[in-house]
């Protein structure tokens, strides 16, 4: 039913070189960003170009983030097999998809529902099963699944979501692009039920992280 050519798998190991060369070192990283098909993540018209590193239009005005952004958040998390991950901004499910790479058992929130209902039987259809997919507000995270090991927000949060540090495990780390414009990628490393690390990384633009419409 989904095509996957060796045109497409040859520029595909090619987009792998291209962020390899910008510093994404993670050799389990690089392997799930050679084996997904990215151009069945976006619409049917962007598909010659889906393995540029470049963000592209999906449904509801969201985007499909930059391969190397999913790779450099992807790399920070550190994922062992087997760890609960949250992931905020669920959009065409390619970010969804690393992670199940990854080994991780996957949670992801969207709040756009065309999008929800849209990329929830997509990647079933291709085979990535994450364990549960919820339509809501990712500020509040999912407390009925916390805690977390790691967690992860796709979208360009104007302030932190507290709620979301509260679901990190001690140990766990939480991902967020934080900024208005643009967004300084930061990572928090929960060392005590109190104390946090807060480590912060380079420049990125995201969609923004909205509120609930309600
Ligand atoms: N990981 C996605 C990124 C999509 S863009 C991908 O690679 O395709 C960010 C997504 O976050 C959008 O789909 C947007 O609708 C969603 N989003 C924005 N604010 C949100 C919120 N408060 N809760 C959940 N999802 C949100």
């Amino acid at each position: 039913m989904y095509k996957d050519s060796y045109r497409q798998q040859g520029k595909r190991q090619q987009l792998v070189k291209t962020i390899r060369e910008k510093g994404i070192k993670d050799r389990r990283v690089l392997q799930a960003i050679g084996k997904i098909p990215r151009h069945l993540f976006m619409d049917s018209s962007f598909e010659d170009h889906a393995y540029q590193d470049k963000a592209f239009p999906i449904a509801a005005s969201q985007t499909i983030s930059q391969p190397y952004t999913v790779a450099f958040q992807s790399e920070l998390l550190a994922i062992t097999p087997g760890e609960h991950v949250l992931e905020v901004g669920t959009g065409s499910g390619y970010q969804t998809a690393v992670l199940c790479e990854l080994g991780a058992r996957v949670y992801s929130i969207e709040r756009q529902h065309e999008l929800y209902k849209k990329t929830k039987k997509f990647l079933d259809d291709l085979g990535y099963r994450p364990k549960y997919l919820s339509f809501g507000d990712g500020y509040k995270g999912l407390p009925e699944y916390a805690p977390f090991d790691k967690i992860i927000v796709t979208a360009g949060a104007p302030s932190l979501p507290k709620s979301l540090l509260g679901q990190l495990k001690v140990g766990g780390k939480l991902v967020i692009p934080l900024g208005k414009d643009v967004q300084i990628m930061t990572e928090f490393l929960r060392k005590s039920p109190t104390e946090f690390d807060k480590t912060t990384y380079g420049e990125f633009r995201f969609v923004p992280l909205l509120k609930n419409k309600s």
